[in-house]
């Protein structure tokens, strides 16, 4: 996969990019990332990338104009379509089956807002809008990561162990991980349950489910309706809700 991801600070992009899974992956050239530095696609010579709002108000503005630019470079050098996502507040929420999306396609666009955020123009250049959540942040450099970081760990070859990824809390059929354990057996009297040391994969497997459904149905209810459980799965579940209605 080729992504491209245009800011005003390459600095806040390439460093984390440099680490771990994600760097071992830019290194082997699984993951080809290219950060443009959207000064670069300026003609002035103060190389001014924002502007006042029309109409007034606080703050600036990100400009067409070098935006436009850096696009038709990309176009020109990646060849066309791009699926450009802008990252804002305002756009649909990034979620894991979004990433799943993305992780199928040869090649994306990342554009990082700044001060209040993008010329509503650009909008007409982007396939994609796209939020981390509801909160605001100081620019999408930040976002842009997550994306991609989310994103890339899908992808044969980014993450070593392919099990890993498949049994993630979302991926194992939408439901949060069971919890995880590693030595040593006890540390201030606190233990390792036993299942998970009797070498009883069939149990251990059984305890895993109901861990993962009981965690799920406590902290996240709003996942169940969409989770895909096997036959095992629904009897533990209305075992568990059973036993939480008792105690109501
Ligand atoms: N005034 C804008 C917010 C601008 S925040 C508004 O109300 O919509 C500046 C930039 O940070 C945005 O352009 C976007 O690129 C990024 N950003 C902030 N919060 C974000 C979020 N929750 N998800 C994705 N990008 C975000």
């Amino acid at each position: 996969m080729t992504v491209d991801i245009v800011t005003i600070f390459p600095a806040m992009i390439e460093q984390p990019l440099a680490a771990g899974v994600l760097g071992r992956a830019i290194e082997r050239g699984t993951l080809d990332v290219k950060v443009r530095d959207l000064r670069a696609f300026t003609t002035d010579r103060h190389r001014v990338v924002d502007d006042v709002p029309y109409g007034g108000g606080p703050g600036m503005v990100l400009k067409p104009e070098p935006i436009f630019r850096a696009l038709d470079a990309i176009a020109a050098e990646r060849g066309t379509p791009l699926t450009v996502i802008m990252t804002s507040p305002q756009g649909r929420r990034f979620t894991q089956a979004e990433a799943e999306r993305l992780s199928g396609l040869a090649h994306l666009v990342l554009l990082c807002g700044r001060y209040e955020g993008f010329d509503e123009r650009i909008r007409e250049r982007v396939t994609d809008e796209l939020s981390i959540g509801d909160y605001v942040l100081t620019g999408g450099e930040l976002p842009a990561l997550v994306v991609l970081d989310a994103v890339a760990r899908l992808m044969p070859g980014v993450v070593g162990d392919e099990q890993s990824v498949a049994q993630d809390t979302f991926t194992n059929r939408g439901l949060l991980n069971h919890p995880q354990y590693t030595r040593p057996p006890e540390i201030d009297a606190l233990r390792v349950p036993e299942v998970l040391m009797s070498g009883n994969h069939a149990e251990i497997r059984k305890w895993r489910k109901r861990e993962a459904l009981s965690r799920t149905l406590a902290r996240r209810p709003d996942l169940l309706d969409a989770a895909n459980l096997d036959e095992e799965e629904e009897q533990l579940l209305r075992e568990l809700k059973g036993a939480s209605d008792e105690r109501d």
